[in-house]
């Protein structure tokens, strides 16, 4: 069931630990945050057991299995991951930038970059024995759980606030999931479930299950195979709850470690101005971030407002040499509507967000003619195209 290189579970706040060894498999495959303290906890590798030359190569996520939990024998898989880096010249020519891909997590089985780490949360729940998995979220990961759960006749609830897309509420009862749909926004859905929800449930939020983050890993070693293992200059990603930030440096620096690539390379993660707790901290030098009392944004997915990987995140942006930076809705939906229009990429909200911190970049003169850039495509842009068709109206088209 675990690979071999999984050592086990430790806290990020105090000393507690899990270990593959001594203790209960069903504890450590269920396992949610720490007992001691209620802190996250991740999942630690010994990567003396990892053979680098195993992680070179692979079609899929579950195809680098040595540096998951699970082997993938015991994966529940839809084949998420091996998702195209697709160049986007135009683009690169418009800002002036040497080189632009994007990585296009859209071709993910529901369309969202999440699938690679509910596949690894999902199967784990299912190793665990659990019963009933759940989570709030603002729809990408209750579709996502949703479909995996399906696999292994595993019940779930996931719970989702009114605004969250139709094709999200659609596709949960779809892949066979319950739902219940939360009058106002995310936090609404966080405080329903967690005083609502009376049957016992696994977790399955980010940071509440160790394992959502570590399966975005597999988007480091990906976008580092795609480019023959020469880092880029900039990775450019949308920042929520934390989770993919912390998923991608944590598989950047796995590689370091392994010696696939010299150093890590600047992250910035970028988030819509209207809910910006985890950039409004790095700007300030916060270790931690702070509620967002506000939170207005039109890009839902990016409207968490109390991240639970914020900690975590700005620790990792830091690592990186990068930054957290903010960008309008008006300038995601335009950076959206350019790269599909002369790129081809169907760039979702989230994903636009991530498109207009390349813009954001380039116009300030971080990146320039000697620089490549990856950016992160995180959901489809088919999960709404009222929002993308509605800007152009905007602009009278
Ligand atoms: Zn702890």
């Amino acid at each position: 069931m675990f690979s071999d290189a999984f050592v086990g579970l430790a806290c990020t706040d105090c000393d507690a630990t899990l270990a593959v060894d001594d203790t209960d498999p069903e504890a450590i495959a269920g396992a949610g945050p720490c007992p001691d303290c209620g802190a996250p906890r991740v999942p630690e590798y010994d990567l003396d057991a990892v053979d680098a030359e195993s992680v070179r190569t692979g079609l899929r996520a579950w195809d680098r299995d040595t540096v998951l939990p699970f082997d993938a024998e015991t994966a529940l898989t839809a084949a998420e991951g091996g998702t195209p880096s697709v160049d986007a010249p135009r683009i690169a020519d418009e800002l002036g930038v040497g080189r632009v891909e994007i990585k296009d997590e859209s071709r993910n089985p529901t369309g969202s970059v999440l699938d690679r780490g509910l596949s690894v949360a999902v199967t784990a729940a299912a190793e665990s024995g659990a019963d009933l998995i759940a989570c709030a979220s603002p729809g990408n990961a209750g579709q996502s759980m949703a479909a995996y759960a399906g696999q292994a006749d595993l019940r779930s609830y996931s719970f989702v606030p009114t605004r969250s897309p139709f094709s999200n509420k659609a596709m949960v009862n779809v892949h066979g999931g319950d739902m219940k749909v939360v009058p106002g926004r995310l936090g609404d859905a966080v405080e329903s479930l967690a005083t609502e929800l009376v049957s016992d449930y696994l977790d399955l939020g980010a940071f509440a299950s160790p394992y959502r983050h570590d399966g975005l890993k597999t988007v480091a070693y990906e976008l580092l195979a795609d480019r023959d293992w020469d880092a880029p200059d900039a990775v450019i990603l949308p920042a929520s709850t934390g989770e993919l930030v912390v998923g991608v440096v944590d598989g950047l620096r796995e590689c370091v470690e392994l010696g696939l690539i010299d150093d890590l390379p600047p992250v910035y993660a970028v988030q819509p101005a209207g809910c910006a707790p985890i950039a409004a901290s790095f700007d300030v030098g916060k270790g931690e971030t702070e509620p967002w009392e506000t939170p207005d944004t039109i890009v839902g997915e990016l409207e968490v407002a109390d991240p639970p990987g914020g900690a975590l995140a700005l620790a990792a942006i830091r690592e990186t040499d990068g930054a957290a930076l903010t960008v309008a809705d008006d300038e995601a939906l335009e950076s959206a509507v350019a790269v599909a229009s002369t790129e081809t990429v169907e760039v979702g909200l989230a994903g636009g967000v991530a498109a207009a911190g390349l813009w954001a970049l380039a116009e300030d003169g971080t990146l320039g003619a000697d620089d490549e850039a990856v950016v992160l495509n995180t959901e489809a842009a088919t999960k709404a195209p009222d929002v993308l068709r509605s800007h152009l109206m905007g602009q009278g088209v």
